[in-house]
This record gives C-alpha cells, sequence and structure tokens, in this order.
C-alpha cells in the first residue's frame, strides 16, 4: 500500500474514534506498518498481515485506550508483542514515557528496531518476565499506567500489571467483550493487589464486527510484597 493510500485510510478510522493525526504520526504508523509486514516474513509477530487490517485491528483498536492516558504520564506496557498497544500509544502522545516489556527476545529485537526507525525517543525496551521485572525495585510501582493487550486472563494480569503502577495510578487491560466471568473470577486477586474496578467500557470497534471491553482499574493501596509470586505461578494458579 502506497502512503497516499494509507494516509487516507489511517485519518478517516482513527477521527471515528475522535483522534485527529498529524502527518509526523501518519509517517509513523507507515514505517511501523511495513516493518511489522516485512519482519513477519522471519519472525511470528502478528496474524494480521494485510495493510487495511493492521491500521484497523492493531493501530485504531490500541488508540481506543488513548483518552485515558495523559499528557506526561509514565507507562509500561507489559507483554508488548510486537509493540501493542505500547508503540500506537507512544506515537500518539510523543510526551509519555514508555517502557515495553516482553519475555520473547525475537519480538524485543524488532521493537528496538521500531524504536530507531521511527525516532521514538524516552522508550525503554525490555526482555524479562513481569513477575521478575515487579520484585525489581527499579520499576515497582513507578508507573502511572499499566497498559496490556491480549495477554491473560485479568486475575492473572492483575498480578502481572498492578505491582508496576504507583498508588492513585491505573491499570488498563484491553479484553474480549464477554468478560463477566472473568471479572468475577479476578475480584479477589484485584482486591489483594491493591487494585479497585473503576470502570468497564464495552463498546464495537468503529464499524467492524469486533467487539472488545477495556477495564479500568485503580490502585488504591501498595501490593504486598509476595506479589508477583514467581514467574510462572500467577498464569499456573491464578488468585483466587
Ligand atoms: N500485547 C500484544 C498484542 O496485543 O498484540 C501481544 C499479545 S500476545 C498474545 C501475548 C504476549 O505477552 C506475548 O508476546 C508473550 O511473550 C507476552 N507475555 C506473556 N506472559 C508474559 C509475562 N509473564 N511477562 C512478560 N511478557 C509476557
Amino acid at each position: 500500500m502506497e502512503i497516499e493510500e494509507f494516509s487516507q485510510i489511517i485519518k478517516e478510522n482513527m477521527s471515528k474514534i475522535d483522534i485527529e493525526l498529524n502527518n509526523v504520526q501518519i509517517k509513523q504508523f507507515f514505517s511501523y506498518m511495513n516493518l511489522l509486514i516485512e519482519w513477519n516474513k522471519k519472525i511470528n509477530l502478528t496474524a494480521i498481515i494485510e495493510p487495511k487490517e493492521i491500521i484497523i485491528k492493531h493501530f485504531v483498536d490500541c488508540g481506543t485506550i488513548f483518552k485515558y492516558i495523559e499528557e506526561k504520564d509514565n507507562v509500561i506496557d507489559v507483554g508488548t508483542g510486537a509493540g501493542f498497544p505500547g508503540i500506537p500509544i507512544k506515537i500518539l502522545n510523543n510526551k509519555i514515557n514508555i517502557t515495553l516489556v516482553d519475555s520473547l527476545n525475537k519480538r524485543i529485537n524488532f521493537l528496538s528496531e521500531v524504536v530507531n526507525e521511527l525516532e521514538l525517543k524516552n522508550v525503554k525496551v525490555i526482555h524479562g518476565r513481569a513477575e521478575d521485572l515487579a520484585q525489581n525495585k527499579e520499576y515497582r510501582e513507578k508507573y502511572d499506567k499499566a497498559i496490556s493487550r491480549a495477554v491473560a486472563n485479568l486475575s492473572t494480569l492483575s498480578e502481572y500489571d498492578l505491582p508496576f503502577v504507583k498508588i492513585n495510578g491505573k491499570m488498563i487491560a484491553m479484553k474480549g467483550f464477554e468478560i463477566e466471568e472473568e471479572l468475577s473470577n479476578a475480584k479477589k486477586a484485584i482486591e489483594i493487589l491493591g487494585g479497585k474496578i473503576e470502570k468497564v467500557e464495552k463498546f464495537s470497534l468503529i464499524d467492524t464486527e469486533n467487539k472488545r471491553s477495556i477495564v479500568l482499574i485503580n490502585k488504591l493501596k501498595s501490593t504486598p510484597r509476595q506479589y508477583p509470586r514467581k514467574a510462572g505461578r500467577p498464569s499456573k494458579e491464578p488468585i483466587k
């Protein structure tokens, strides 16, 4: 796809979620898409490879949490994979500091290339597991927002994300539409970890069939020291 066509499609669809893009942002999204398509031939980054689908199901989808991020936030994206939602959020708000974390090193190499090519500043890319990093005092309770898309069930995800969040900060989880059961299974974990559900936003992604939820959790109290438990435990035995 040429940049003219790309520009028209991304502008039109971002405007449906009230985001107006400037030319720098359009160029950055265009380079990101091309890097994704190119690298995806060598390493598994995404099942979505058609340009229009990348625009809608990755870029616009991630844009749906933009309204919850404040200008100078210190943000961590846990389980970022090929950079979602962290890279689109950084492109949309270049004043934030963002840390991108993933346990798969190949994806981290890709992300370093994206950060260089797009000339993004104040981005830290870390290879590691959330459970280990959140026990490191350099990262523990240091972030205004912890964001994640498609990483784990809400109980497990709360154990990954909430320890990174400062008191009065928020965890923002991008989830599928049917989350009632997950929400009730995660209730105890969220409370133990110091959080409280603020709201659940449910919507259809612009004019598609794709239904989504965004779960916002406020961090009210410090997370007890023993959480997150050691690597692997939060997913094998979610707090119930
Ligand atoms: N967030 C991206 C997205 O929406 O496209 C990637 C989603 S992918 C299904 C889940 C990612 O989470 C994988 O890249 C995996 O390596 C990472 N992940 C899973 N558990 C993790 C953990 N405990 N710590 C760090 N990364 C983790």
